[in-house]
């Protein structure tokens, strides 16, 4: 893989109002510096021991996003510096995520990851759930977290009339919400495999990892 001829191509490819995050899991640091010194400054993980030991080790401007799904206990360790969590989806862990955001003395945004997929593995909650998050008391109560958009996954499916119909559905749960909840501004669909339907569908962040940095190894 040439990494940083791939992360050229995708600044080339995406739109000036859609963020490309580089998704770095199980990739070594050498992998990431490529992608950095080719000019990408956002990268994402879905455990949070290993993003904390990369955020430790490598250029201190890098953005990280956690776009895994988050254990409660867990949220202490990247919250001093976590730029973005992605699949936020419970008023519990909000609360957390508060609270130790708090104890730095930071304000961390978040998306909430809302179920698209006809797969029972995926997490993620409904758009009626999202909307009693973002109305609720306990979340305006809430001065160090700030949710800023959605997150979805699409069924993993060679079907893109599938994929199209999920991430439709996601960009109108967002446009819905948006009315009464206007500081929404991210919607974070499309990975390596779908996300040019995502592009077409209005996507602002795309999560690519296998097509910058090659397939994974998890051995
Ligand atoms: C791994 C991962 C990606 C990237 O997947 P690729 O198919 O390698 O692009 C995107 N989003 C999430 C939540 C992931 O865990």
């Amino acid at each position: 893989m040439d990494i940083s001829e791939n992360i050229k191509q995708y600044k080339d490819e995406l739109s000036e109002g859609v963020k490309l995050v580089a998704i770095s899991k199980t990739k070594p640091n050498e992998d990431i510096l490529e992608a950095y010194r080719a000019g990408q400054r956002i990268f994402g993980e879905n455990k949070i021991q290993e993003m904390t030991d990369k955020w430790e080790e490598l250029p201190q401007d890098i953005e990280w996003h956690m776009v895994g799904h988050v254990q409660r206990n867990k949220v202490k360790y990247m919250a001093p510096f976590v730029s973005l969590i992605h699949a936020v989806d419970s008023l519990k862990l909000l609360k957390e995520i508060n609270k130790r955001a708090k104890q730095n003395d930071r304000v961390i945004n978040c998306l909430l990851q809302v179920k698209i997929a006809e797969e029972d593995s995926k997490f993620g909650i409904s758009d009626e759930e999202a909307r009693e998050i973002l109305a609720s008391e306990a979340y305006a109560k809430m001065e160090n977290v700030k949710i800023i958009g959605l997150m979805g996954m699409a069924t993993f499916t060679d079907d893109e009339d599938q994929v199209k119909s999920e991430f439709r559905y996601l960009k109108s749960v967002f446009e819905e919400l948006k009315m009464d909840f206007p500081e929404l501004e991210e919607l974070s669909m499309g990975m390596s495999g779908d996300y040019k339907i995502a592009l077409e569908c209005g996507t602002t962040m795309v999560r690519i990892g296998s097509s910058i940095f090659g397939a994974r190894n998890y051995n």
